[in-house]
Order: C-alpha cells, then sequence, then structure tokens
C-alpha cells in the first residue's frame, strides 16, 4: 500500500546503470507516443512508451530536465521508473555540438542527395532538437 503522504521516488535507468535517481517528486511531465503526460502522487498505476522528449522532474517550486531518448515509463505506489537507452541530464549537454548536429542534419534533409537516409537524418534532427530544448537554448 502507498504512503499517501511520500512524495514520488523517481529513478532513470539506462543500459549504464541508474544515472538518476530522486525522492520527494511532486510532478514528472514526459511525452508518450500519444502526446504529453503528467504523473502525480498517487496516480494510478501507469505504463507509456516515450518519445525522444524532455524529462520534467518538478519538486517544490524546482525543476530538473533530461533528454529521454525513448523507452519506458512506469509508475506505481509512488515510484516511477524510466528505462531509456539513453538520457542526458540538461548539464550534460553541450548546445555547440547539439547545434552541429542540427545544423548537419537540416543540411542533409534540404540537399536530398540520392544515397539520403531520411528516418536517419530525421531522428537526428529530432535528438539535437530536444537537446537544445532540454538546455532551453536557443535552436
Ligand atoms: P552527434 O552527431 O553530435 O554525435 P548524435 O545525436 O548522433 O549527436 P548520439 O548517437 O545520440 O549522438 O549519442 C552518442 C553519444 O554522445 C551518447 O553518449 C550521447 O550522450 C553523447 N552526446 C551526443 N550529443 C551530445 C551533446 N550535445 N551533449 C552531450 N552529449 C552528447
Amino acid at each position: 500500500m502507498a504512503d499517501t503522504l511520500t512524495p514520488m521516488h523517481v529513478e532513470i535507468i539506462s543500459p549504464d546503470g541508474a544515472i538518476y535517481k530522486k525522492d520527494g517528486v511532486d510532478m514528472v511531465i514526459a511525452r508518450a507516443l500519444d502526446g504529453d503526460f503528467a504523473v502525480m502522487k498517487n496516480h494510478v498505476p501507469i505504463a507509456a512508451a516515450l518519445q525522444v522528449c524532455t524529462l520534467r522532474i518538478q519538486f517544490g517550486d524546482e525543476e530538473e530536465r533530461m533528454a529521454v531518448f525513448g523507452g519506458f515509463l512506469d509508475m506505481k505506489d509512488n515510484k516511477v521508473h524510466i528505462l531509456a537507452p539513453l538520457a542526458e541530464l540538461a548539464d550534460d549537454i553541450d548546445v555547440a555540438r547539439a547545434r552541429a548536429a542540427k545544423k548537419r542534419a537540416e543540411e542533409r534533409l534540404a540537399a536530398k542527395k540520392a544515397d539520403l537516409d531520411v528516418e536517419r537524418a530525421k531522428a537526428a534532427l529530432k535528438r539535437a532538437l530536444v537537446r537544445l530544448a532540454t538546455k532551453e537554448a536557443k535552436f
């Protein structure tokens, strides 16, 4: 039985192990395949496949953001587990690198060369945009 006085515990697990753990979380906002959703304390159990998106973890007046590259969110008994192939804390994101990746992908898509792997270029662009959005950097 969940303790109704205890805010949520959030854990993000990637193939490198647990890369983020936090107690006392009030709300987690993520983007599922069918759109944005939020989980709050005492939410009914929920499981959702995630898009490449910015994960927002809110506690008190603060918010931490992470770029999450797909994966799965599971919430039960005030414990949120996110299993993701790759996740980056906003602080770890290199804005110049993300801008360069965005530019490369945009140039590839615009040039439309015969051997262009469109899906790959679009995915690279999406990763770069989500990194920049997570960092709240100017595109
Ligand atoms: P790039 O073309 O710059 O390598 P990418 O989107 O192709 O970008 P990924 O394949 O998603 O890169 O990631 C490869 C590794 O590089 C991962 O460990 C990822 O965390 C790291 N990485 C990629 N871009 C950045 C960035 N802008 N800031 C910090 N780490 C990054």
